[in-house]
């Protein structure tokens, strides 16, 4: 099994040299290979995703990313922001199925700021479609407005669409994933505005067909933006498109605590994958050494149970965790009073002792 691992910028670094030491520790026979992404990529290669890099990520079984992006590359031509690796790895890759778990500890419910019997045991899955939407719709750009009451003024403009294909694709993993777990899918869409949703909820409807065991919902974005922190258990898996995916999931996480407790998956249509921590390289403690790597070590879990079969590995290294949380380490984003606070090679040196 071959593995790329691309950490990126700020803390990416950091945080994924402690998932590397928590995979070494297993015992298995895994080949990684590193390559730089994003701004590391940019210093190396002149691109956020050098080709190289680009060729082992197509090569590997499965990606760790570490994050990417740091204020510096702000006055770059936006083809050259270390962002666009992500969005470039995604589309080459056909990354289509983004998972993001939202789930709390019960060691940690105090560190949310929701109430504790409104997030304590929460656990729900977000799945974002990846590759479609306003963020890749044609066309936009920018123009004089061709008219309205701001006629000829200088405006931006974007195309949210999906197509039916696309739509049924994301909606198979959906309910496979939720026929795995509580048996409850939440559609979130805008059919009440946008056509794209309208389309979205019909074909959504139509696959539900194929599952009968799954109960489907539908949900306004809005109305899901204050369950979510209304009664987030509430929720099983949520399915969403693009844009919305991408804030609700955001959101999701901040009901957790910490968004450094995160991790996420980017599958394709084959379960290979791209696994990273839900937060970005976080420039403002880049170097430190007080970064939280459990989401990228939590994100490894996930890379050993949905690309690489080894369930039983992915067991022991969430449990693994538990325990030190258990053993009340946290790093400074996690810290509560009474807590021993710890930096982000003891919070992974912890990790691979529960190991
Ligand atoms: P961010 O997620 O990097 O940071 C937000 C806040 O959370 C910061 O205060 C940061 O210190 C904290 N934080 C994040 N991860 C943490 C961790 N593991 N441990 C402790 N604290 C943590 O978001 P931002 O500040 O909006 O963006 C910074 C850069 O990251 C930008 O260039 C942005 O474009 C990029 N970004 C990249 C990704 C990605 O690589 N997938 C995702 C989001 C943002």
């Amino acid at each position: 099994m071959k593995i790329a691992v691309l950490p990126g910028d700020g803390i990416g670094p950091e945080i994924v040299t402690e998932a590397v030491n928590v995979l070494n520790a297993l015992g298995e026979t895994f080949e990684l290979e590193e390559a730089p992404v994003g701004g590391a990529g940019y210093e190396a290669a002149g691109h956020p995703l050098p080709d190289a890099t680009l060729k082992l990520a197509k090569e590997a079984d499965a990606i760790l990313f570490g994050a990417v992006g740091d204020w510096k590359y702000d006055s770059l031509e936006r083809a050259l922001r270390p962002e666009q690796a992500i969005l470039g790895l995604r589309k080459h890759l056909q990354l289509f199925a983004n998972f993001r778990p939202a789930i709390l500890y019960k060691e940690l419910a105090d560190a949310s700021s929701l109430k504790p019997e409104i997030v304590a045991g929460l656990d729900i899955l977000i799945i974002r479609e990846l590759n479609g939407d306003i963020y890749f719709g044609q066309p936009k750009g920018f123009r004089r407005s061709p008219d309205g009451a701001f006629e000829g003024a200088r405006e931006g403009f974007d195309t949210m669409r999906y197509s039916v294909p696309e739509v049924e694709r994301i909606a198979h993993v959906a309910f496979q994933a939720a026929a795995k777990r509580d048996k409850r899918l939440c559609s979130v869409d805008k059919a009440n505005v946008l056509e794209t949703s309208q389309l979205w909820r019909d074909t959504m409807i139509e696959v539900a067909k194929q599952y009968p065991e799954v109960e489907l919902s539908h949900m306004y974005v809005d109305n899901a933006a204050m369950q979510l922190v209304k009664a987030p258990k509430n929720f099983d898996v949520v399915v969403t498109g693009n844009m919305f995916g991408d804030i609700l999931s955001d959101e999701a996480a901040m009901l957790t605590g910490s968004i450094g407790m995160l991790p996420s998956a980017s599958l394709d249509a084959n379960n290979k994958g791209l696994y990273e921590p839900s937060h970005g390289s976080a420039p403002d403690i880049a170097g430190k050494g007080v970064a939280n790597p459990l989401a990228t070590i939590l994100s490894a879990a996930m890379m050993l149970r949905y690309t690489l079969g080894r369930a039983e590995q992915a067991d022991r290294v969430e449990n693994a965790v538990k325990k030190v949380l258990a053993q009340g380490l946290r790093t400074p984003d996690i810290w509560q009073e009474g807590a021993t606070k710890v930096g982000t090679r003891e919070m992974g040196a912890a990790v691979v002792a529960a190991l």
